[in-house]
């Protein structure tokens, strides 16, 4: 038989489908794949089912139903003042996941370069070969996650199309700064490319972090196209929908992307995330606020128990430093070893790097789950850490 396609052959299964697998086998909490193990509103989850009973389940437009490209549209003025035509620059989708391949096919070209930021999220790179575009890959780094101005404007160059990135950042928890976006938004208009802006975790930011989308920015409307998804912003991840915000001079190339790939997204969800994105601003404020004493709760346990604890200022997720704790192994033997003997899984952060030598130390928790289960997760570590200290011990002496 012929051989099948290469990169999608050379490609392996996600690191959250493989994480997630080997926590049922072990029955350990999953802290790996960032799901909450609570449901989202019961306002909008109940205006779905109501959706699904009334009789209007066939097609829906394929941009989207028009009272959510509205809510996409009133969201934008709310938050953030951008004035958006609801008919024109609003194309919704099944998940942030299609939409981030629904923009790189608006207007990648085989050979043209797209610039994308280490850590990254999975999908990001194999998307971008299988368009036949060039990745130039910037890393950030922990413990800071600083953004290497000299490396990123040296990515930046004749061929490049777009860059590709994520504020706030999974699994980094990095929001980026105006000063960062006002840096991005110089070379995306001195190359004349476009912004593609994963900003699914637009409403998880903590301690006053400010999102601040770089379609805001001074010459930015024009290129840029804006990713959110109701499944962060609603805590209904399976829900898979997606909306893109973008200038009516892009929307279309979008929208034939979208035709392409799915062409609608359930009609009944989508209605129900339109009830969900005219919430008012106690639910946005109160949902970062949630988070934020969760992150709270695991980081000092995590913290406690010895872990290195980077700073989060938003998404699901706190990545720690392992070496603190003695461990002497990489990332991924940790996450492994963690799950079989600790009954807790969390993902390597190596997953997030493609380029040789990233670092390989850095575990990634998320802490969207029950007070319960974190609570129960740290026990759980706390006494396979005492019983390593213990083994330790007695092969010593
Ligand atoms: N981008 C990032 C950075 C994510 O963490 C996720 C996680 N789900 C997605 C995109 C995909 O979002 P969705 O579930 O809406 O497809
Ligand atoms: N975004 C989620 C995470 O980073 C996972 C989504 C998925 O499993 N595809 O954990």
């Amino acid at each position: 038989m012929q051989p099948q396609n290469a990169l999608l052959s050379a490609t392996g299964t996600t690191i959250f489908t493989v994480m997630s697998a080997l926590a049922n086998q072990h029955q350990a909490i999953n802290l790996g794949q960032g799901f909450p193990d609570y449901d989202g509103p019961e306002d909008v989850v109940r205006a779905a089912a109501d959706a699904l009973l009334d009789g209007r389940n066939q097609y829906p437009p394929m941009t989207g139903v028009p009272e959510l490209r509205q809510a996409v549209a009133a969201h934008n003025a709310r938050f953030y003042g951008l004035e958006v035509d609801p008919n024109a620059e609003v194309v919704v989708t099944s998940g942030a996941t299609e939409a981030l391949t629904a923009c790189l096919m608006a207007v990648l070209n085989p050979g043209d370069e797209c610039v994308l930021i280490e850590p990254l999220y999975d999908t990001y790179l194999p998307v971008v070969k299988l368009l036949g575009a060039v990745p130039r890959l910037v890393r950030l780094s922990p413990p800071h996650w600083d953004l290497p101005r000299e490396e990123l404007a040296a990515a930046f160059g004749p061929k490049t199309k777009a860059i590709l990135f994520n504020t706030p950042m999974n699994p980094a928890g990095k929001v980026f700064t105006a000063d960062e976006l006002a840096f991005i938004a110089g070379l995306v208009q001195r190359h004349d490319c476009y912004a593609i802006c994963d900003e699914v975790y637009e409403h998880l930011t903590f301690d006053g972090a400010k999102h601040i989308p770089l379609m805001t920015l001074p010459g930015m409307r024009q290129r840029c196209m804006r990713i959110g998804s109701a499944g962060k912003t609603f805590s209904l991840t399976g829900w898979k929908v997606g909306y893109i915000t973008t200038d009516r001079g892009l929307a279309p190339n979008v929208a034939k992307a979208h035709q392409n790939l799915t062409f609608t997204t359930p009609p009944n969800l989508q209605r129900a995330v339109a009830v969900g994105l005219a919430k008012d601003d106690a639910y946005f404020a109160g949902l970062s606020a949630h988070l934020e004493q969760k992150r709270d709760r695991l980081a000092a346990g995590l913290a406690r128990l010895g872990f290195g604890v980077l700073e989060t200022k938003g998404s699901y997720f706190i990545t720690t430093d392992v070496r603190p704790l003695g461990w002497n192994g990489d990332d991924v033997a940790f996450c492994r070893t963690l799950t079989e003997e600790a009954k807790v899984t969390a993902i390597p952060v190596t997953a997030f790097y493609a380029s040789e030598g990233s670092p390989d130390h850095y575990v990634r928790f998320a802490f969207c789950k029950g007070d319960h289960l974190l609570d129960e997760a740290l026990a759980r570590i706390e006494a396979w850490l005492a019983g390593r200290g213990a083994a330790k011990r007695a092969a010593a002496g």
